[in-house]
């Protein structure tokens, strides 16, 4: 029985905490050992060992691509060496000149590269606001050969609606890609909503430990599965035996993670919402979050990801997380420990100001990633940073 089929109708922490247990042949170790040879003996120049070359194959990495194809619904994929290798390799899947509509608002790395292998010819870069569903109609008019989707939304977490973008997509003949990183597989299944590929960023949550970076591209038609396998091997962008050996381990608490997380960001999320020195929060699970109902429909639960805009503008941002006790000021998310940060300065500096302020990442919005802390050591936290503004 595939992974696939066996786990289909098996709770999340199940396949987390059972994908390569007691599968050790030799030592009948219940972890997964670490298999770092880069190449195995051949019984005869014609009989091709299973794991040949370890740029093609290895053992933590098809583990790895098990447990995450389980948890997404996939046929298979590629474990890639940062997210950003694995967006690379989707790219790779286009033809010369290729056109991609992507959001507006996407992951600036994302965003970064897009422009750059435009600038270079490679592909033409659209951006577009997805919400908008006739902006995105005249945007696949135009023709597009991949629909590149991402909700949540980083850092305002907007919503789109993914099987209705996804429909256009494949009605405009566009592969459809979606960058799963923040929901994660716990809360949304992108190929269940209509989506041809799911990108991930392990380096987040699905590590959650802020000691690595690694990514995936996992895909739900095996004949799509082969061409990620065939490009990930061809530019080398597979991630190390020992990083998908850790990210693994990490895996094994994923949603046990997610949910504690998700709860404090509930709690911290209305605290803010309910504070003088707020002007506004960007939390699906907020009724006020103008996507509340759909949020609640495409996901299974609104995540650990929130962002707000404070009275006192700029300066005002700064002060406040230097008064921070608890929270870090740092990039990255889905870790953890609580991150803060100032994404106009930071995580999304590579995108011009313009493009900034058409996606609405203004001067004075925070981002925050919720850890695993208790929810009133960080409103404590975020008081004294207002007490500092
Ligand atoms: C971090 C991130 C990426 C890029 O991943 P790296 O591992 O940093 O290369 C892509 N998409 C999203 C949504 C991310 O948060």
């Amino acid at each position: 029985m595939t992974d696939e089929v066996k786990h289909n109708k098996r709770d999340i922490g199940t396949i987390a905490a059972s994908v390569g247990v007691a599968e050790d042949a030799a030592h009948h170790g219940i972890a997964p050992p670490l298999w770092t040879a880069d190449t195995s003996e051949w019984a005869s120049p014609t009989d091709k060992p299973d794991y040949d070359y370890s740029r093609t194959v290895n053992p933590n990495r098809t583990l790895l691509v098990r447990a995450l194809a389980a948890l997404e619904g996939a046929q298979g994929g590629v474990v890639t060496n940062s997210g950003q290798s694995a967006a690379l390799l989707a790219l790779l899947l286009l033809k010369q000149g290729a056109r991609v509509v992507a959001p507006h608002d996407c992951y600036g790395g994302t965003y970064r590269l897009l422009q750059g292998m435009e600038e270079r010819g490679v592909l033409r870069a659209v951006f577009v606001d997805q919400g908008d569903s006739a902006a995105l109609a005249a945007a696949l008019a135009d023709g597009a050969d991949m629909l590149w989707l991402e909700s949540p939304s980083n850092p305002l977490l907007r919503i789109v609606d993914i099987a209705a973008c996804a429909k256009a997509g494949k009605q405009a003949g566009a592969l459809v890609l979606a960058d799963n990183t923040l929901p994660t597989p716990c809360r949304q299944k992108p190929l269940a909503l209509g989506c041809d590929i799911v990108l991930h960023s392990t380096t987040k949550a699905i590590n959650g430990h802020n000691d690595l970076f690694g990514g995936a591209l996992l895909a739900g038609d095996p004949s799509i599965v082969e061409r990620i396998e065939w490009w990930a091997n061809a530019a080398g962008l597979s991630g190390s035996a020992h990083d998908a050996w850790q990210i693994l381990r990490g895996l094994r608490t994923l949603p046990l993670r997610v949910d504690r997380q998700e709860k404090t960001a509930r709690a911290v999320a209305a605290w803010l919402a309910d504070h003088e020195q707020v002007l506004e929060v960007h939390y699906p699970g907020l009724s006020s979050h103008p996507d509340y109902e759909l949020a609640a429909r495409q996901q299974s639960g609104p995540g650990f990801m929130l962002s707000f805009r404070i009275k006192g503008g700029e300066a005002g941002t700064r002060k406040f997380v230097q008064a921070l006790e608890l929270v870090t000021l740092a990039s990255s998310l889905g870790g953890f420990a609580t991150l803060i940060c100032t994404p106009a300065s930071m995580t999304h500096r590579g995108m011009p100001p313009e493009a900034q302020a058409e996606a609405g990442i203004l001067p004075d919005l925070l981002r925050v990633s919720i850890g695993l802390e208790g929810a009133e050591d960080l409103i404590a936290d975020f008081e004294r940073g207002f007490a500092a503004t």
